[in-house]
């Protein structure tokens, strides 16, 4: 299996002056990892020059305010609202400073097929899919936050990396650390990667606790300030599973070869094991824009406003096995890994389903892997487990898993 976010030979490595000329394009940029990435580049212009990190193209889904205050700063070629009844807005907002505008799924579809050096996927969940592979069409850097995409549609990226000359740099903090940690050397060397949960805010809570969690507190993350959509994936431990498939497809490593540790400080973000016993880890304050800064400049590295780690004042890093039984969703994307074929693809539709039913409060908090486990079974039923050849087939069964899960929600809720 080839490996999706490989480190091509570089034929030099470019200079600073050519790492902070790159053109940048940010899909999703008015969420957490976008607001992080103009931060960056704010820190970038500040620090090396006002011209550096030119922007694109910005692209937004209904926050239409939030990124017409961006086009406004950053003056970016073109900004594309995915809510199309946003457009005048939008429009009327940026006429006469020089910035196109444009909405609609589709036009978010070009902004990523637009001439640019860098895109940064930070669009939530299998949305991303479409404008991902557009920017790896083109042979563009895709510095990857969106990690439902790989879950979703890992197979149809290996095809498309295949036939372009793109690299995917991984922004998902765990799997920026395994890439910087792997930096290139023979995967066949490695005897397990750990990737590290934070645990999430209901760590050390029991299942009757847990019946009753309502979205205020599980989007409330004790370490990372992030979207609602992964603040719950987070609290389910569901992040984490996801998080094992797309490693699988970033580093074409089998199930065995992946584990979890619960790490509640966030410091150490992977370890990877050699045959030889060594054990190497990646360490950073828990910040995205130390991971952003870093696919940025890949393979070089530029200032960053990130925060510094501060060993001292934490005193001591923890470690312990997650547990299964309280976090059923780990356990059930692990068996998605482990069977592969269809089901990646139908436990993300589905978990994307399930979280924004609770979300909206009108299934519980643990209904969410029930309502999982339900589609996936739904899906067996229907079908055998072969994995979508092509992107036409991994957007039917995504559809297909939504409408089934949408329908299980329906009946919990009812
Ligand atoms: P967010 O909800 O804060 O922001 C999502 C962005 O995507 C927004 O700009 C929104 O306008 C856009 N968007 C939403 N739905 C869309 C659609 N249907 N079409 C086009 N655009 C759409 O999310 P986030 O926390 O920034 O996370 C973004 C991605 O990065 C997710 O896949 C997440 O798993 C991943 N990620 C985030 C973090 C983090 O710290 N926030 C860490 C690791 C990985
Ligand atoms: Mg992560």
């Amino acid at each position: 299996m080839i490996p999706i976010a490989a480190t091509r030979p570089q034929a030099s490595v470019p200079d600073l002056a050519g790492v902070l000329a790159r053109r940048i394009t940010i899909l999703g940029s008015t969420g957490s990892i976008g607001i992080s990435t103009l931060d960056v580049i704010r820190h970038a212009r500040a620090k090396y020059g006002e011209g550096v990190l030119p922007v694109t193209a910005l692209t937004a889904q209904s926050n239409v305010k939030m990124l017409i205050e961006q086009a406004r700063a950053v003056r970016p070629q073109l900004a594309v609202i995915g809510d199309e009844t946003l457009y005048p807005e939008l429009r009327a907002a940026l006429v006469g400073i020089g910035v196109e505008t444009a909405a609609g799924r589709g036009a978010i579809i070009d902004a990523a097929s637009r001439s640019s050096d860098v895109v940064m996927v930070a669009i939530m969940g299998a949305a991303a899919i479409e404008p991902a592979i557009a920017a790896i069409a083109r042979s563009a850097t895709v510095a990857l936050a969106n990690k439902e995409c790989v879950v979703a549609a890992g197979g149809v990226f290996r095809e498309a990396l295949a036939r372009s000359n793109a690299a995917v740099i991984p922004v998902d903090s765990e799997h920026n650390a395994v890439f910087q940690v792997l930096n290139g050397g023979d995967a066949g060397e490695v005897e397990r990667v750990t990737l590290t949960a934070s645990g999430g805010p209901f760590r050390e809570w029991t299942l009757e606790r847990m019946e009753a969690v309502t979205p205020e507190q599980a989007v409330a993350h004790p370490n990372w300030s992030m979207g609602a959509k992964i603040s719950v994936d987070s609290a389910t431990l569901m992040n984490k599973g996801l998080e094992l498939i797309e490693a699988h497809f970033l580093f074409a490593l089998p199930s065995q070869k992946l584990d979890v540790l619960v790490h509640p400080q966030s410091v150490v973000h992977c370890l990877v094991t050699y045959e030889d016993g060594s054990t190497l880890a990646h360490l950073s304050a828990p910040d995205m824009r130390t991971p952003i800064s870093f696919a940025l400049a890949w393979p070089r590295r530029i200032n960053s406003p990130s925060r510094k780690l501060d060993l001292p004042a934490l005193g001591q890093l923890q470690f312990h096995t997650p547990s299964p039984e309280r976090f059923p969703c780990l356990n059930i994307a692990l068996d998605c890994l482990r069977s592969g074929g269809l089901a990646p693809t139908i436990l993300n539709a589905a978990n994307e389903v399930a979280v924004g039913a609770f979300l909206g409060k009108r299934i519980g908090f643990l209904d969410i892997p029930r309502v999982v486990e339900a589609t996936l079974e739904e899906g067996a039923r229907a079908s055998r487990n072969e994995a979508p050849s092509d992107l036409y087939g991994v957007l039917h069964i995504d559809a297909r898993a939504r409408t089934v899960a949408g329908e299980i929600c329906g009946r919990i809720s009812a």
